[in-house]
């Protein structure tokens, strides 16, 4: 870890705290402190307890030193917002963009980007634009390759939107950029990890050895079209059985309106969208499920099987420290995730659940804008020009 993050992470914090926490000496880190608060990323804060002698000066992060412009990009919606350093937003705009694909879809976007950056003033504080999307890209060229459901393929986005705003620009697949939030917001500090959405999509993010893991070509954590029942429903991937159309939102939204259509069971989830299926949320779901509601949970049951057999798969394979659930239909579900636990103890190695967490994510539902953030300022801050300092003053 570098000074600077350092300090966002653990201010505030003395020159000598650093010092120790980063290991270099403390004239190093008095030289980088220099620098920082010269460009204003640290400032001083009041004076810490003395450990014998003088009291030491505390240093914490500035995170209203710049802004960046956030986008996440949806299969049904443009969310954008201005971001401070930590996340927290001043402005925000979600445009809705239902049934638009293809190059009408990247048109609304730079059109919606266009009205977002003209109607902020003061510019000139930003220091990027970081866009999250879902499917395929190569983050490095910021080339979004494949969304089948966007009918996006090769769209050299990163190229676009730097040469039309002139800004610094970050292209990030969605679930990637949701495994590196919640490392950096959501105190989870775990080297092997994996990061689970089960939403309108299934998806994960992995992290390896500390590093995100892309794969060869940028798929990799496409969990949704794991095969858990073998010769099950035919999937657009060309797959059968896959988890994404046992699991996903439309897949349970479809089963609720089958439970109470076709079985004409009565159950409180269609009560609380005031018997207008068409008005159902997860947030029904949700309740009528945490209530005892029992049509609710045999479908908890049926979600937590499938969900179970496609986690005890990947723990097998890749022996995570935890594994951190995210969603709308699932986050705050306890029966959901107190069945898929059990599931996944009963049929996993002993060895691999040991020391295994199964958790729900600390950073709510909507937190695809905090993703972006973080890719940003994992490349900002960690490998971008602080390291390359950090060395120099190594030297
Ligand atoms: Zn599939």
């Amino acid at each position: 870890m570098n000074v600077l993050n350092m300090i966002r992470s653990n201010g505030p914090i003395s020159k000598a705290e650093i010092a120790e926490q980063v290991q270099v000496s403390p004239t190093t880190v008095a030289t980088i402190l220099m620098k920082l608060m010269d460009e204003d990323y640290v400032r001083e804060e009041g004076i810490g307890s003395s450990t014998g002698g003088r009291k030491p000066i505390l240093y914490r992060f500035n995170p209203d030193k710049s802004n960046i412009i956030a986008v996440s990009m949806r299969n049904s919606s443009i969310q954008l917002a201005v971001l401070n350093l930590e996340g927290d937003r001043t402005k925000e705009r979600i445009y809705n963009v239902e049934n638009v694909k293809g190059e009408t879809y990247i048109h609304y976007l730079m059109n919606a980007l266009s009205i977002f950056i003209n109607s902020i003033n003061n510019q000139k504080d930003f220091v990027g634009i970081a866009i999250v999307c879902p499917g395929v890209v190569d983050a490095k060229n910021g080339t979004i390759l494949y969304n089948a459901k966007l009918d996006l393929y090769d769209v050299e986005l990163k190229a676009k939107v730097e040469q039309a705003f002139n800004l610094q620009t970050y292209v990030e697949n969605d679930m990637n950029a949701l495994v590196i939030a919640e490392k950096q917001f959501g105190d989870a500090p775990f080297s092997e990890m994996l990061y689970l959405s089960i939403d309108e999509g299934v998806g994960s993010g992995i992290i390896v050895n500390d590093h995100l893991f892309r794969g060869y070509s940028g798929s990799a954590g496409e969990i949704g079209h794991m095969s858990v029942v073998p010769g099950g429903i035919g999937c657009s991937c060309g797959n059968q059985g896959c988890l994404e159309n046992y699991v996903s939102w439309p897949a349970i939204y479809a089963r609720i309106l089958s439970a109470w259509f076709t079985q004409r069971e009565e159950n409180s989830i269609v009560e609380k969208a005031n018997r207008m299926p068409e008005k159902i949320k997860p947030s029904h779901f949700v309740e009528a499920a945490c209530e005892g509601d029992p049509v609710a949970l045999k479908i908890v049951e049926e979600m937590a099987e499938y969900i179970a057999v496609a986690i005890t798969n990947v723990l097998h394979f890749m022996n995570p420290q935890v594994v951190i659930l995210h969603g709308e239909h699932m986050v705050n579900n306890e029966p959901l995730i107190s069945a898929i636990k059990k599931k996944v103890e009963r049929r996993t190695m002993k060895i691999v659940t040991k020391s295994l967490e199964i958790r729900q994510t600390a950073l709510g539902n909507d937190m695809n804008l905090l993703g972006a953030l973080a890719v940003l300022l994992q490349d900002e801050m960690q490998v971008g020009k602080y390291n390359v300092f950090l060395q120099q003053q190594k030297v």
